[in-house]
């Protein structure tokens, strides 16, 4: 079979690094896929969203304490 990276022709039983002819091949590709997920700007967003969504959490979280103590 040919190895989808460098293209080279290997024997598929000889391979360790299946579905590339070698390790060498698998970490390249390997990291060509970190390099595009680092460079996505979207990856800090839904940290940024995270933290109004907890203050509002927590406020809900008071009303419905303050509520308790006011009840017989
Ligand atoms: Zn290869």
């Amino acid at each position: 079979m040919h190895c989808p990276l460098c293209k080279k022709e290997f024997q598929a039983e000889s391979s360790t690094a299946m579905p590339f002819c070698s390790d060498r091949c698998r970490s390249i590709d390997l990291g060509r896929w970190l390099d595009e997920g680092y460079s996505l700007p979207e990856m800090s967003n839904p940290e940024a969203d995270e933290t109004p969504e907890d203050d509002w959490a927590q406020e809900r979280l008071k009303d419905t304490e303050e509520a308790a103590g006011e009840a017989p």
